[in-house]
């Protein structure tokens, strides 16, 4: 078997199509030398609105500061409760500690990977202001018992969107709308490897209400909406007029790299379906999936030992997350032990995410499906 070169992202490629477009975007920006603020980044904004269906969208400098900017307008105080999966990055928990807020911890669903529903409501208390859903992998949470609890306890739901730009929610009435923008306030990232990722960090808020819209685009400004008047305390959380000019042009190609990425886990699913030791996967019936990552769970204990079988082979394999939140130093609570959230526990042994991006090819696929199939054999 030949062995095709295998990046868990290839940027390169990507980058190698549309270079003649960003570089005449980056052109553009260095000959206007409008380095911060600049029309780019308010154009994107509107683009990425569109695009999405949010009402505004405010960009910001990176995924973090945007869960970070949304929860400081919601006027949270010291020690409210905010829920959220405790299988996530790690920066859904960072912001609510960093702020002094209390995570609380629910475990995911072992289907969907997102935060069980069911466990919510046993969750709430006096102190909750807040949850945060995470469409981990890229595909949704299960948005619509989470905003009807949300709204029988009056709590803000913040969306966790960074791995999702692009995911469709289905509503039971037939009502279809875009990850990011069902909460009060949605955030993603447009780090390099997430599913629209720019040459840098960057990030963005959505939100519908236009109050709070102005109240978001003030806290990334320094707190100010006049220059040098400082209203409220803000922090300073700007998209680099450059990145904007470069997500432009990467946008138009959102929907095929959407695409690619589905194409690719098509493949996934062909090739892979009979190994009894592999879970895929699964499609929830409420929600497109827009594989920001391919997760496979791998039974038997395998996990460590596949992944380095492929690693030898050439195969790049990652985990998302090797060690739960809550075993975290920087997260652990008093009074939740080891067991505590079993699901996610069981996942971080099992977990592991393949190669997907924008520009695999078949004999890729191939290549690392054989090495699966031939683990299996041989392992
Ligand atoms: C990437 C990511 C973030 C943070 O985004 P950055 O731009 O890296 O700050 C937050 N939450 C999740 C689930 C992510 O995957």
């Amino acid at each position: 078997m030949s062995r095709p070169e295998i990046r868990m992202v290839d940027l390169q490629t990507q980058y190698a199509r549309i270079q003649h477009e960003v570089d005449d975007a980056i052109a553009s920006v260095l000959n206007s030398t409008a380095f911060i603020q600049g029309p780019p980044v308010q154009k994107f904004a509107q683009e990425l609105a569109a695009y999405t269906g949010a009402k505004h969208v405010v960009p910001c400098a990176n995924g973090t500061d945007a869960l970070q900017i949304a929860m400081m307008a919601l006027g949270l105080e010291p020690g409210d409760e905010v829920i959220l999966p405790v299988h996530t990055y790690v920066a859904t928990a960072e912001v609510i500690a960093l702020l002094r807020l209390k995570p609380v911890f629910v475990d995911v669903d072992m289907d969907s990977f997102t935060v069980a529903v069911d466990q919510v409501r046993s969750k709430i208390t006096p102190r909750t202001k807040a949850m945060v859903p995470v469409h981990l992998y890229g595909q949704c949470a299960h948005m619509e018992p989470l905003l009807a609890l949300a709204q029988e306890f009056g709590l803000h739901v913040i969306e966790d969107a960074a791995q999702s730009l692009g995911a469709m929610y289905s509503f039971s009435s037939g009502q279809r709308q875009s990850s990011g923008t069902m909460g009060v306030i949605g955030c993603t990232s447009f780090f390099p490897s997430k599913n629209l990722g720019c040459f840098g960090d960057g990030g963005a808020v959505f939100v519908n209400d236009s109050a709070l819209a102005d109240t978001i685009q003030m806290i990334a400004s320094h707190g100010q909406r006049v220059k040098y008047q400082h209203d409220i305390i803000g922090v300073n959380s700007r998209l680099d007029t450059l990145q904007a000019a470069i997500l432009s042009v990467k946008l138009k190609y959102l929907p095929e790299y959407e695409r690619n990425r589905q194409a690719a886990a098509a493949h996934y699913d062909r090739a892979l379906k009979d190994i009894s030791w592999l879970t895929l996967p699964a499609r929830m019936p409420y929600s497109t999936h827009v594989f920001h990552q391919y997760t496979v769970r791998v039974g038997a204990g395998q996990r460590d030992n596949l992944k380095k079988y492929l690693e030898q082979q050439g195969v790049p394999t990652m985990i998302y997350y090797p060690i739960p939140l809550h075993w975290q130093k920087a997260y652990r609570q008093p009074g939740v032990a080891e067991g505590a959230f079993p699901i996610t526990e069981q996942l971080s042994k099992e977990v592991l995410s393949l190669p997907i991006h924008t520009e695999m090819t078949e004999a890729q696929l191939s290549y690392i499906c054989e090495c699966i199939i031939r683990f299996g054999i041989h392992g």
